[in-house]
């Protein structure tokens, strides 16, 4: 089922050249992300190390004990180390068990505006399944979100997502113009509002650049929601390093990067599809696309192009090691092979998919496949990482045990929402290894949900048990942007957002 790779020339796109195979966008000369709201910086100003000591670390697959670990003045790890006398000059985190912080790879922060309006936009037969669904909560969504709206409540989504431990997320950013469809004087204005979101409260954010050209398969290019369509694919490149280049300016690149998300097949027409996956491909972005999320899109896909989504995206060359299917639900066996052979990755969003009875996953396959799974809150009708890799550790145990996985289905999950989803961003962290930066949140030992659990349980209790609640402290790049469970600018975000809402819902 693998095609022939894109005949199109890497290094040209829209007639006129890009730079071959750039260096990765991870670079490690400036400094770790530097928003303000941070409680206090583990690397005292002036030092060259600082080092926490927790009761116990969640590092290389297992929980020690009596293991501090270090990072440098750029955030990151550098030792871990048993000695007697850094031990000592470590701070001390009492009762705490460190674990890597969350990465949550696929959100549509907007929507945090919805939350318990769900009777709008259930997929039931009667609103048009899916779709309608979606259509309908992008349309409320797309009322209602302008200008500082647009800030206050993805800035509420990402203190959420915080608060429950998560430190990088993948942003699919969709709306990009004014309310009548008219770009506005910035054609980045709404773009640069999710990363001033993100930037004041402190996570690491990759902005998946949204692209849509048509309302759905068969539609006339131009069709569609105005508010996020771009008029061309050239114009959606030419927004896109317009951004880069402010981001470049303004942000760490650590802190902030980009990705290509051409929306879907229905939403991107093949040709354009592999003009966006092209130049992705030149510039090393991540590539994110929603597919295979319902059965009724693969046939749409077939009535169009005589292939379901995958195998055509697989056929033209941009399915690769770049390439994160989200949803990826309604697959045939031969699709999961393929996205393994391809080390292309799969988001899955279990908890959207279940409230949405979209069905289910076959993430078991997906991984004895080799295909990376990772975790996203996509509709964020609920943020709660740890609850997306507690629903993937349930359907990985409804299924037979992938080989080599073994039965660790606490391990697989938390690896999913750790590991998995840093690789599908590129996103510097996702454990704790020296090298990575210090993202990391703590948990209280002597809470109820784990008290009385010993080490070898314990990753397996916070996958099957933990609640929010029992988070304490989040620290990104070696600064503390979360203690004892609040943020430092936690009621003004909360109260900012209360505000908004009263106005968005009038009674
Ligand atoms: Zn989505």
């Amino acid at each position: 089922m693998r095609g022939q790779r894109n005949p199109r020339d890497p290094r040209t796109f829209g007639g006129r050249s890009v730079a071959a195979e750039p260096p990765p966008p991870r670079v490690t000369a400036r400094p770790a992300p530097v928003s303000a709201a941070v409680v206090q910086a583990g690397v005292p100003h002036g030092s060259r190390e600082g080092g926490w000591l927790p009761d116990a670390v969640y590092t290389g697959g297992k929980v020690e004990q009596g293991l501090a670990f270090f990072a440098d003045a750029m955030g990151r790890i550098t030792r871990f180390s048993r000695e007697p006398a850094d031990l000592a000059a470590a701070r001390r985190l009492q009762g705490q068990l460190a674990l890597p912080g969350l990465v949550n790879a696929h959100s549509h922060a907007l929507h945090r505006v919805l939350r318990g309006r769900g009777e709008r936009h259930s997929a039931s037969p009667d609103s048009g399944g899916r779709r309608g669904a979606e259509a309908a909560a992008w349309q409320e969504v797309s009322l209602r979100c302008h200008g500082e709206n647009i800030f206050d409540a993805a800035r509420m989504a990402f203190l959420e997502m915080l608060l429950g431990g998560v430190t990088c997320v993948g942003e699919f950013h969709a709306l990009h113009h004014q309310p009548d469809g008219s770009p506005w004087p910035d054609s980045n204005f709404l773009a640069k509002e999710i990363l001033r979101a993100a930037h004041d409260v402190g996570i690491r954010l990759a902005l998946l650049k949204v692209a849509q050209f048509r309302a759905d398969f068969r539609a006339e290019p131009g069709t569609g929601p105005v508010r996020s369509r771009s008029g061309s694919v050239e114009a959606w490149v030419r927004d896109l390093e317009l951004l880069r280049t402010a981001v470049e300016r303004e942000y760490p690149v650590d802190e902030i990067w980009l990705g290509a998300a051409p929306d879907s097949l229905a939403q991107v027409p093949l040709e354009a599809m592999k003009a966006v996956a092209s130049y992705a491909r030149t510039q090393r972005l991540r590539l994110h696309v929603h597919v295979a999320v319902t059965a009724e899109e693969n046939a749409a896909g077939v009535a169009e192009f005589g292939r379901t989504p995958l195998a055509l995206l697989a056929e033209h060359g941009v399915v690769d090691k770049r390439f994160t299917a989200v949803g990826a639900i309604h697959l045939s066996p031969d699709e999961v092979k393929l996205l393994g052979t391809t080390r292309a990755a799969v988001c899955a969003c279990p908890g959207s998919e279940m409230r949405l009875g979209l069905g289910v996953a076959p993430v078991g396959a997906m991984l004895q496949s080799g295909a990376g799974v990772a975790l996203g809150t996509d509709t964020n009708a609920r943020i709660d990482l740890l609850e997306e890799a507690r629903l993937l550790d349930y359907r990985l145990r409804a299924g037979p045990a992938p080989e080599g996985l073994g039965r660790d289905w606490a391990a697989a999950a938390f690896h999913a929402a750790t590991v998995s989803g840093a690789r599908c961003l590129g996103a510097p962290g996702g454990a704790l290894e020296v090298g990575r930066p210090a993202d990391f949140f703590t948990v209280n030992l002597h809470d109820p949900v784990l008290a009385g659990t010993d080490s070898t349980a314990l990753l397996a209790a916070v996958v099957e048990a933990l609640d929010r609640r029992a988070i304490r402290d989040v620290w990104i790049g070696a600064r503390q942007r979360i203690a004892a469970g609040r943020h430092v600018n936690h009621g003004m975000i909360v109260g900012r957002f209360v505000d908004m809402q009263r106005r968005l819902w009038p009674a």
